[in-house]
């Protein structure tokens, strides 16, 4: 299940230094995730940090 940024990113950059497998890069409309890179911050964080830090809410995860 990797992360999805959804269209209403603010491309305000928090994410990005915070996700440990670099995964999140700025996409041509907003940011986005590489889901081959994205493990949920499994073996990092207790839960996915790039949620945890968005201030717009505007990630989840995808089944
Ligand atoms: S869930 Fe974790 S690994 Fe996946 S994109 Fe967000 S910060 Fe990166
Ligand atoms: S923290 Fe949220 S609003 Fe900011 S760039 Fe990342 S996904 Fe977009």
């Amino acid at each position: 299940m990797p992360a999805l940024i959804e269209a209403s990113c603010i491309n305000c950059d928090m994410c990005v230094p915070e996700c440990p497998n670099d995964a999140i890069s700025r996409g041509d409309k907003h940011y986005e995730v590489d889901p081959a890179r994205c493990t949920e911050c499994i073996g990092f964080y207790d839960k996915p940090t790039c949620i945890a830090v968005c201030p717009i809410d505007c990630i989840e995860l995808i089944a």
